[in-house]
């Protein structure tokens, strides 16, 4: 057998993907498995956006773009940014990837070196510790249990800061846990932040439009303006639009900055699909309540949810701002099965095992997100797969 890189080999598969591979491979097996691994919205792209990108295509939209993208999608970035986030950036300014997470990549191939640090407050999305780790960083998790939100406070931040610390990510709403920080708590991140001049911010807006709460969006450069010429904005398309499959994120950020991902991507991917791209510039700047009917559903299923987890025995789950997830706190029910000999090991990599095996419902163990006893559904799937879901989990409890 052909020798792997050593790079690649410090590598894992995304677990969230392997999990849906996992649950769609018994499903074809014939096995009745629920899968609530998967993080995407089930709702169709809206109508206007796919008129867009079949309007593109039948007018010969089909080649080479510029490498950061087409102008009309880089303009409708820029207001995205002033209109919603009262952010003032130019079009050298804003970068299109193929998804969010191509430009985080690119992001971190652009600014960090081997044996940087890179703080990632856990529980964290799959990828921020990979990502760092392919650009020969070192990830520096810290733990922030429910006990404490799922948010870093200003004192874990201040101690994990190291001289070489380089990079700082913050995700609001963050996935897994959908908690969401206030204006106050950036605040206070922020005063740690600008003592430290050698930290990057790079802060992932993912979920900014799938607001649960109601409460208006902030992001810590709305909390402190201070350190726009060191940070990063990361968004995209994928989740407020329905529109996972198109793979088109966006960045924003110093120029110099902007333009060395632009160098990455020049050599990697080149332009994210031109159809794409115009389908994206509808979704900006097309009109906006779109989104209103997915928050809606998620609104509802989110209490449902929540609610059925918290009359579980031993589970924990506290609400939501935003995302589409739920992540209950599962250490009291791990004890109580592996005592029992229901579960193989006192873990939640046992657990989602046991869901997945003996109930057919596939979940992402909280391991795979820096956070040993918890686990992750999502919720973007339709109340009645919920309702059998949560049924099949509570009588495996029981
Ligand atoms: N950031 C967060 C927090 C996410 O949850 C995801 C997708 O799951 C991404 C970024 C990547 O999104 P995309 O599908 O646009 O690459």
């Amino acid at each position: 057998q052909f020798g792997l890189s050593a790079l690649v080999q410090t590598i894992k598969e995304s677990p969230t993907l392997a999990v849906s591979s996992r649950a769609a491979k018994l499903k074809s097996e014939g096995r009745d498995i629920i899968g609530l691994g998967v993080g995407e919205p089930d709702f169709d792209t809206p109508q206007h956006i796919k008129e867009a990108a079949k309007q593109a295509i039948d007018s010969g939209f089909t080649k080479y773009t510029p490498v950061s993208g087409i102008p009309g999608l880089k303009k409708a970035i820029v207001a995205k940014f002033k209109r919603d986030n009262g952010f003032d950036y130019g079009v050298n300014e804003v970068i299109v990837g193929v998804g969010g997470k191509q430009c985080i990549f690119n992001l971190a191939l652009a600014v960090l070196n081997p044996g940087d640090e890179v703080i990632v407050p856990a529980p964290y999305w799959v990828s921020y510790a990979d990502i760092a780790m392919v650009a020969g960083a070192k990830p520096v998790i810290i733990n922030c249990g429910i006990e404490q939100g799922f948010k870093l406070l200003p004192a874990q931040l201040e101690a994990a800061i190291t001289p070489k610390t380089r990079m700082f990510m913050i995700n609001s709403p963050s996935n897994p846990t959908g908690s969401v920080y206030s204006l106050a708590e950036l605040q206070a991140l922020g005063e740690v932040l600008k003592r430290h001049p050698q930290v990057l911010v790079a802060t992932d807006d993912m979920y900014e439009h799938v607001n649960l709460s109601g409460e208006k969006f902030h992001n810590i450069l709305n909390a402190a303006p201070e350190l726009k010429a060191r940070c990063v904005v990361l968004n995209g398309v994928s989740k407020a639009y329905s529109m996972t499959g198109w793979r088109i994120g966006y960045a924003a950020g110093p120029a110099h900055i902007i333009k060395a991902m632009e160098v990455l991507q020049s050599q990697s991917t080149s332009n994210p699909t031109s159809i794409s791209q115009v389908a994206a510039q509808a979704a900006l700047d097309g009109p906006q309540q779109c989104i209103e009917p997915m928050l809606v559903a998620f609104r509802a299923r989110h209490d449902y949810v929540v609610d059925r987890f918290n009359a579980m025995p031993g589970l924990k789950c506290i609400r939501a701002g935003g995302a589409f997830y739920a992540f209950p706190d599962a250490r009291e029910a791990i004890v109580r099965l592996h005592a029992a000999g229901k579960i193989s090991a006192p873990n939640d990599l046992a657990l989602s095992e046991y869901f997945l095996e003996s109930a057919g419902v596939a979940v992402v163990p909280g391991s795979a997100f820096g956070a040993e006893g918890y686990f992750r559904i999502s919720f973007a799937t339709s109340m009645d797969n919920l309702r059998n879901a949560l049924d099949r989990i509570q009588s495996a409890l029981s």
